[in-house]
């Protein structure tokens, strides 16, 4: 085989210009690698980072998961001082209600980690939270938790925001860039072939979200994670959507909410969501056959039809815009972060599980511990991503596990929402 000519070279290639790759390129930049190049064959933040509902919440019981949360929170002052401009996080808080013992269970059991790790909790009794949101009736509510640091922010705009810190650093970003192959030398991966120039690199880092997979099988590794539907609709002005309102995450329904728009942005985990075979996925999201009107509409129907005994106008709601897009979800619902056991140069950060504006900066900070060999501040382990073993992200038993835990993330297994 002819060698490669190698025409450019960097310490870190980063494959992907969503809000993970340019997290995982600014961390890298923070903590001093001096030669980082983030490649993104579209715009960044284009695909599925531009999809999300933005809900920057501690949902979960999971320790590593808050802990991510968390750095997400406080990188967002910091890098509002590196770019000079505000990123307009919306501290609005986050309410969640039980309606059932069974959540109320989740509920005191998520209320106890959280104290543990400092994350500002109040239980409200059923006319304060009724004052709260005066569009819900708090009549059968069981237990409600407010998360007053919660909050949303534009997914992208946070994204952007990573890139340009980044770029200030030092970090080169190449747009309109496409990564066609990674390059393998006896169990080390050396570089990328990409549509601009043969890079050679210390390390690669597969960020690339729902195409992930192809990239690692390209090199006979699998990522064990599926890109799966996630939805929401927004409401049409309404008073749920007013601008004191706070994010609402009622589980026994299996719904979050947040005012967008004048109107309420509203989002279900499916009882079955829709799941893609990772290796035959078109580049551009526009290009997925995500949406069924009738199917679509049918469901929004019949998950609305158990909130009219809470939602006092939910039968005037007009519903204005439904946006759906690709989330990484894995067994159970934890990211691939770090080296395949066997393959050194090459670390993944992927498998986002619905989480990853969330997680962001957790995700970032750990990935770049990892290729720095420094001690993370979570557990690593909890993260590698040969965890399941050998799977075949393309088997129908596989994508059932996987969208099983998309079902079952408004529970207390959720993070975001
Ligand atoms: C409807 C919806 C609502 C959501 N709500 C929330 C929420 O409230 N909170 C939250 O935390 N998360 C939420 N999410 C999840 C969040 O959007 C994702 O976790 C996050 O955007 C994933 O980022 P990413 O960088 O992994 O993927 P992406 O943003 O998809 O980025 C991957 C990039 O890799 C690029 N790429 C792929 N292959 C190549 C190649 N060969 N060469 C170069 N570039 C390549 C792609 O073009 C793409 O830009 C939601 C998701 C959806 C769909």
């Amino acid at each position: 085989m002819t060698p490669l000519n190698w025409t450019e070279q960097a310490e870190v290639v980063v494959i992907g210009g969503g809000i993970i790759g340019c997290s995982v390129a600014y961390h890298l930049a923070r903590a001093g690698v001096a030669d980082v190049l983030l490649v993104e064959r579209l715009e960044l933040a284009a695909a599925t980072t531009a999809r999300s509902a933005g809900q920057l919440s501690f949902g979960r019981t999971d320790v590593n998961m808050i802990r991510m949360a968390k750095q997400t929170q406080a990188v967002i002052p910091e890098l509002e001082n590196e770019i000079g401009a505000s990123l307009d996080f919306q501290r609005a808080g986050n309410l969640r209600l039980a309606f059932s013992s069974e959540r109320e269970a989740e509920l005191t059991k998520l209320e106890s980690v959280l104290v543990s790790e400092g994350v500002n909790v109040e239980r409200l009794d059923r006319r304060a939270a009724g004052e709260m949101c005066p569009w819900l009736d708090m009549s059968q509510v069981r237990a409600s938790l407010l998360l007053a640091d919660a909050g949303h922010i534009d997914g992208p705009r946070l994204a952007m925001a990573y890139a340009q810190a980044a770029r200030a650093r030092g970090v080169r970003l190449w747009r309109g860039v496409e990564v066609e192959d990674i390059v393998v030398e006896d169990a080390n991966v050396v570089g990328v072939r990409t549509s601009r120039a043969n890079v050679r690199a210390k390390y690669v880092v597969d960020a690339a979200g729902a195409w992930s997979p192809q990239l690692a099988r390209s090199i006979g590794w699998y990522v064990a994670a599926v890109p799966t539907r996630s939805h929401f609709w927004i409401t049409a002005p309404n008073a749920a959507g007013a601008p004191d309102q706070p994010n609402v995450s009622l589980p026994d329904f299996q719904v979050y909410t947040r005012r967008e728009m004048g109107g309420l942005l509203i989002g279900f985990q499916e009882p079955v969501s829709r799941t893609f075979d990772p290796f035959g996925l078109a580049p551009d999201l526009d290009r997925v056959p995500m949406f069924d009107a009738t199917a679509d509409l049918e469901l929004l129907g019949q998950q609305l039809a158990p909130m009219r005994d809470i939602v006092r106008d939910i039968d005037h709601w007009q519903f204005a815009h439904h946006i759906a897009g690709l989330s990484t979800y894995t067994p159970d619902g934890k990211f691939l972060i770090g080296r395949f056991a066997g393959l050194s140069g090459f670390l993944v950060a992927t498998g986002c599980c619905g989480s990853g504006v969330l997680a962001s900066a957790g995700i970032g900070q750990l990935t770049a511990d990892l290729i720095l060999d420094r001690a993370p501040s979570v557990d690593a382990t909890v993260f590698e991503p040969d965890r399941f073993g050998p799977v075949d992200p393309s088997n129908a038993e596989f994508h059932a596990r996987c969208a099983a835990a998309r079902a079952g993330k408004s529970r207390s297994r959720a993070i975001a929402a």
